[in-house]
């Protein structure tokens, strides 16, 4: 120690910059030659050949996720810049990691904090003043929204057809396996009060002992650290559904585990989603993206043993069978009504103002006044339909790409050792619609039909899904026919009458094989 620590883009340019991924891997390398307890891995390489920086700061000595994990330490996940117009995250993450070698080294007796700066880089580079230009700077410009395939990150985590999303979920995922994901972002929408809002995992069919503590415990005790230790407000996610009439509710976004925060949630672990307010300049929003990302460090260094313990709880529950129904559809429900700081806006005088933000209809004026408004609060979801949770999964004539799909997961699959005669549920298709929009490259697929028990017998080979491993909420979602955002959906599978996934939904003995993770 007793090296000069680096300055972000941001702090050097007096934030009319943010800093590209050369700056970056400087910034990095410099941390490393201040403190080499701190480590650095590659977890993706992107296609335009840039190697994204995993950075692991933890006690010294703690270099593996098996010495963190037998250590009992909570590792925690940062990522940043994702959405690569969204940038304070990039540089409240960097101010982070230096506190982390210097100021809050003491954090670090009892985490493991990983920090991914620069998510998606190929869209960092691409920084131009012509981006985002709703936001209030970075003057300088940003870069943007999609990875160099043109492919949104943020909606990939399912499909993993990008080499980033591919190395985010088997590096650094499912490796290292962290207790907590903090997801780093900008609003887009709603002018409201709050300068940071936050969401934690949304889909229903995560365990609902990890929501419950996070809405009960981890989000409201960062929210009120965040008003007495900052003086500042911070609030779950959302828009208004008109900004001229808030009472009408504040609605969150979506359920569907191609987000991030939902698909960690289905992987038995915690997640925080945090949008800085856009309409607050840049270092506004770096400096409260940084306090709240100190906050979460703090609030998971108090709660941290409670929090593995019911992520190891909800895994065991798991292996115990205890998994019945889960749902595959969903619709938003009001769980509260709430005092929301609405930013009081009045319908425009003809030939000015500017649409809502949100719906992009109704001219509007802003008043720059905010006001709490009482108003239902739409931020959960609810199952409109559930199905079975089988005892195993069978997968008729899989196409590669999908056992490619669920290994890069992290899910056990396993191959029949011999041929085998077992009771089977067989989804019979009635109707199979692909939407008219293609959406990220594909038109995505809805099935409808009827489960039918029948006998069969399948090959040796045959490749099984057992539903007593830990990540059985994401298998089942990723292979049931009905899921909103599984194989189906998206279309890894041939579909013909009958869907080529069937269920055992008793357990039995089945002789086979684990197919290795390469
Ligand atoms: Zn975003």
């Amino acid at each position: 120690m007793g090296q000069e620590l680096p300055k972000t883009t941001a702090e050097t340019s007096n934030y009319i910059a943010t800093s590209r991924y050369a700056d970056v891997m400087a910034f990095i390398a410099a941390i490393q030659h201040a403190d080499p307890d701190v480590r650095v891995e590659t977890f993706a390489t992107t296609t335009e050949g840039r190697a994204l920086p995993l950075v692991i700061a933890g006690p010294p000595g703690i270099v593996t996720p098996r010495s963190a994990h037998a250590g009992g330490l909570p590792v925690v996940f940062i990522m940043a810049n994702i959405h690569a117009g969204e940038v304070e995250g990039k540089e409240a993450a960097q101010m982070l990691l230096r506190d982390l070698v210097s100021s809050h080294r003491r954090l670090r007796d009892d985490l493991v904090v990983l920090i991914a700066p620069i998510y998606n880089a190929d869209g960092n580079e691409k920084i131009s003043t012509e981006h985002r230009t709703n936001q209030l700077g970075p003057a300088n410009g940003v870069g943007v929204r999609e990875n160099g395939q043109g492919l949104d990150l943020n909606r990939d985590y399912m499909k993993l057809e990008s080499p980033e999303a591919r190395g985010l979920v088997k590096n650094v995922l499912a490796r290292w396996d962290p207790l907590v994901v903090v997801d780093l972002h900008t609003t887009n929408g709603s002018y409201h009060g709050y300068q940071l809002t936050y969401s934690p995992m949304l889909n229903p069919d995560a365990d609902e002992e990890l929501i419950d503590f996070s809405r009960d415990t981890l989000l409201p005790r960062i929210r009120e650290q965040m008003k007495s230790k900052h003086g500042k407000e911070t609030y779950y996610y959302g828009n208004f559904v008109d900004q001229l009439t808030p009472e009408k509710g504040w609605y969150t976004f979506d359920s569907r585990p191609r987000f991030g925060n939902n698909y960690t949630g289905l992987r038995n672990r915690f997640t925080i989603l945090s949008e800085a307010y856009s309409y607050i300049d840049f270092r506004a929003r770096v400096e409260v993206t940084y306090e709240f990302l100190h906050e979460i460090l703090d609030a998971v260094d108090k709660y941290g043993p409670k929090m593995n313990k019911l992520a190891a709880r909800a895994g065991e529950r798991i292996r115990r069978g205890k998994l019945r129904k889960l749902g595959t559809r969903f619709e938003i429900k009001a769980w509260k009504d709430a005092d929301v700081l609405w930013e009081k806006s009045v319908p425009a005088e003809p030939g000015s103002g500017h649409p809502d933000p949100w719906t992009g209809h109704g001219m509007i004026q802003r008043t720059g006044e905010i006001v709490p408004v009482r108003m239902p609060d739409y931020g959960i979801f609810v199952p409109t339909e559930r199905q079975e949770v089988p005892y195993a999964y069978v997968i008729d004539a899989a196409p590669h790409a999908v056992i490619e799909n669920l290994l890069t997961h992290g899910i056990v699959v396993e191959t029949l050792n011999a041929e085998t005669t077992l009771k089977v549920e067989q989804f019979v298709v009635s109707e199979a619609t692909r939407a008219e929009q293609e959406f990220q490259g594909h038109h995505e697929l809805t099935l409808t039909g009827k489960w039918k028990s029948r006998e069969e017998t399948f090959p040796a080979g045959t490749y099984i899904v057992r539903m007593n491993q830990p990540l059985a909420r994401l298998a089942f979602y990723l292979l049931e026919p009905r899921s909103d955002d599984g194989l189906f959906e998206w279309n890894f599978f041939e579909v013909g009458k009958v869907a080529p996934v069937r269920k055992v939904e008793k357990p039995v003995a089945l002789e086979a094989t684990v197919v290795a993770q390469d």
